[in-house]
């Protein structure tokens, strides 16, 4: 199994083909065909991504079948089951690499802001449990001069919201934390930019 550091430059090396255009994600020669991997797999690496269209991970960061194990939810927010999913790679593949990634102009914190400034009583309870999710990253930005500059809010909201998840998957769980204490496990953070397809990592890994 790659170590974090090894899974986080493949991912780099990925996006930038993806940016490049070297070539397409899917059905390139020397990469898995189902039967590949029918009975087995071995993922380098977690995602916790958004569910948004135009981030799919294994086409943004190049990669194919059996590479990675993905998580995806509006806002890549953090909630019990992505948690338990996390656990279940990181100690069934021993996966060494979590991502949190999230991205420019995400939905889910446009819909936050939106709800902060309009409160809406008809919004329906389970779009809530994602938008209570959100909240405190954005609460925190408002009570800033952020506040006169919406794009600038949105753009800190965005990585304020990455930032929440990769403490929460650090520190809300013993085995992820055991993992990280013994094993080399990582959780980063990164943001992928819908205008430029680059996956910026917001931290690096010794
Ligand atoms: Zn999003």
């Amino acid at each position: 199994m790659l170590s974090a550091h090894e899974a986080l430059e493949r991912l780099r090396e990925g996006n930038r083909r993806f940016v490049g255009n070297v070539h397409g994600a899917n059905g390139f020669p020397g990469q898995a065909r189902p039967a590949d991997v029918a009975t087995w797999q071995e993922p380098f690496a977690i995602i916790l991504g958004c569910s948004d269209s135009r981030v799919p991970a294994e086409i943004v960061f190049d990669q194919g079948l059996g590479d990675l194990f993905v998580i995806r939810v509006a806002g890549n927010i953090v909630a019990p089951s992505q948690v338990g999913s996390v656990e279940f790679a990181a100690t069934r593949f021993s996966t060494r690499l979590v991502v949190v990634l999230g991205h420019s102009q995400c939905g889910a914190i446009l819909a936050t802001l939106e709800e902060l400034r309009r409160p809406q009583d008809d919004q329906s309870r389970n779009l809530r449990a994602i938008v209570d999710r959100v909240r405190p990253s954005l609460e925190g930005l408002l009570a800033t001069e952020l506040r006169h500059d919406f794009d600038a809010l949105v753009r800190e909201g965005v990585r304020a919201n990455i930032r929440t998840s990769v403490n929460h998957l650090r520190h809300g769980s013993q085995v992820l934390e055991q993992l990280i204490q013994e094993e080399g496990l990582r959780v980063v953070g990164a943001e992928y930019s819908l205008e430029t397809g680059v996956v910026e990592f917001l931290e690096e890994i010794a």
